[in-house]
């Protein structure tokens, strides 16, 4: 038996079906030395064969396009990460991202291995007319991060995350998730703002801004990110920061993707106790009303080191709570005094916060979170939780409601709005929330009834916020909307894309339309 070269490997997998018909075992990697006779005399004709099966692809506008296999094939030779198509290994679970509502089929899956590849994949799928997905953790709500006939450029082997814990930075390439993020910081007692589930990536969050436990004392993940390294729409690859071109390190900044493939990010971290004080406080629905009013008032008063998440969920039997989701960064005893009144206003029917560790409290979501279930959201930033909101949630959320449906209310300020809000792309910086509203479902036959209730209820609600979360875009989110949300920033923004991404290559996220 003769082992097959990682250098061969790839080009021979392309021919795979047709090789089994010669016996090769292309899972193992193997082939019996009597076809290697076999396959050298038919190499060329085998090739020419298989040169006649251009492979259907999607351009941007939906325009169709074959893609030459020789092409193909100096890619795959290119790249030091596999490139996928459909029917090989790992083909499938590539393309699966978080959200399980969307079963796209890439014509190409690059899985980029490091910077090169993505230079290898950018030049490819401009050159060739591709649509281009980036997908670097895959939590994309509305499935922006895998297309259909496209080329989906995957960042997810990109694991590496290097902390520095006497400068205090952290370098994360994209294919970072922010547990692996806090695992590496924490082990120095360091941490900084990344999400509140720790399978969400890094990078998409840091894109959009990045709010989490930690936000209201250091800012957004954005605020922290003070070093990027990017493949722009041209093949190049750039450097943004304060002094090498600060004005795409700003369009990072809460930008999402829209200026190139960013390959590594750097951040500023800070000292986090290794045990905070935090857990869920749950209160029956019945009582959701009057408590979500006293919470209104006493968020607003909250220290910067008090961060509570608030939300109407379905419990495990199919009915309805109140759920709190405490993070205090300090002693018990001082979270214990923070949370004194809420406590006192109406004891909760379950208790849950405790000293915890930081990491154990950032996966504390993961399970009810999994990956696979498919979700609808729709978003908007609030100041402050009025009356009126709360009457129209618990209103929504009673009688004829589906039971997988949810309004959660993510806690921000703090930190996070006193950077000013042209300092960074990210506008929204005068919000205390960012809701959304939810519908999720498990099976195919629910989907239309929550998704149809999220759809319905949101005229309601949308006149009561102020723009909304660019990473909590829906897909059917009309371009006014994503206009608007970017607001002043909006002009500056369009200036970017023109310089760094004219074609609008990169269009699969909150899209910043260039005007060239
Ligand atoms: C379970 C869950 C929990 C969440 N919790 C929070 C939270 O606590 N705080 C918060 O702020 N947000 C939260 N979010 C929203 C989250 O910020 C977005 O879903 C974000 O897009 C996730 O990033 P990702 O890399 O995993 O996504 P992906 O699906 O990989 O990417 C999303 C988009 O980001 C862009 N992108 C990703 N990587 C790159 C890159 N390297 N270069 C250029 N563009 C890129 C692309 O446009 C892509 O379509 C949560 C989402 C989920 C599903």
């Amino acid at each position: 038996m003769n082992f097959v070269p990682d250098s061969q490997y790839s080009a021979l997998r392309t021919q795979g079906n047709r090789l089994k018909d010669w016996g090769v075992d292309m899972r193992r990697r193997t082939f019996c030395a009597s076809t290697v006779a076999a396959l050298a005399a038919t190499a060329l004709p085998l090739r020419r064969a298989f040169a006649a099966a251009d492979l259907p692809a999607l351009g941007p506008d939906g325009a169709q396009l074959l893609l030459k296999p020789n092409a193909i094939d100096d890619l795959r030779a290119a790249m030091r990460g596999e490139l996928l198509q459909a029917g090989q290994d790992g083909y499938d679970s590539a393309r699966r991202i978080w959200n399980g509502a969307f079963d796209r089929h890439p014509a190409l899956i690059a899985r980029c291995a490091g910077a090169a590849d993505v230079v290898h994949a950018v030049n490819f799928g401009r050159d060739h007319g591709m649509l281009i997905a980036v997908r670097g953790g895959g939590h994309s709500l509305s499935g922006q991060s895998v297309c259909e006939g496209g080329l989906m450029i995957d960042l997810a082997p990109m694991k590496s995350v290097h902390v520095d814990p006497l400068a205090r930075t952290g370098r994360l390439e994209p294919g970072v998730l922010l547990g692996q993020f806090d695992r590496e910081a924490q082990a120095f007692g360091l941490a900084t703002t990344a999400g509140t589930v720790s399978h969400t990536g890094a990078a998409g969050l840091t894109l959009g801004g990045g709010f989490g436990r930690i936000g209201r004392k250091f800012g957004l993940a954005c605020d922290n990110m003070y070093a990027a390294e990017i493949v722009t729409a041209d093949g190049k690859f750039v450097r943004a920061n304060e002094k090498e071109n600060p004005d795409l390190l700003w369009g990072l900044r809460g930008g999402g993707g829209n200026f190139g493939v960013v390959t590594s990010f750097e951040y500023r971290l800070h000292h986090v106790n290794p045990i905070v004080y935090g857990g869920p406080l749950l209160y029956p629905f019945s009582d959701a009303k009057e408590v979500l009013g006293f919470f209104a008032g006493f968020i607003g008063q909250a220290p910067d080191e008090l961060y509570c998440d608030a939300g109407i969920v379905p419990t495990p039997d199919g009915k309805r709570m109140l759920m709190f989701d405490v993070c205090y960064m300090g002693t018990p005893e001082a979270g214990d005094r923070a949370l004194a009144p809420l406590r006192q206003f109406r004891k909760p029917m379950v208790d849950g916060v405790h000293p915890i560790p930081y990491v154990e409290l950032q996966r504390s979501g993961d399970d009810s979170n999994r990956a696979g279930r498919c979700y609808y959201v729709k978003g908007g930033f609030i100041t402050r939780i009025t009356p009126a909101l709360i009457d129209t949630v618990v209103e929504k959320l009673s009688g004829t409601a589906p039971p997988s449906t949810a309004i959660l209310f993510a806690h921000s300020g703090g930190a996070i709005s006193r950077v000013k809000p042209a300092a960074t792309a990210f506008l929204h910086r005068e919000a205390n929330h960012s809701m959304v509203v939810m519908g999720f479902w498990d099976k195919a036959e629910d989907r239309d009834a929550s998704m149809q209730w999220a759809r319905s209820v949101w005229p309601a609600i949308e006149p009561m916020t102020s723009g909304f979360y660019v990473n909590e875009v829906a897909n059917d989110d009309p371009e006014r909307r994503i206009r608007a949300n970017y607001g002043a920033n909006y002009d500056r923004l369009v200036k970017l894309k023109n310089k760094y991404d004219p074609k609008n290559l990169f269009r699969l996220n909150a899209n910043v339309k260039p005007s060239v």
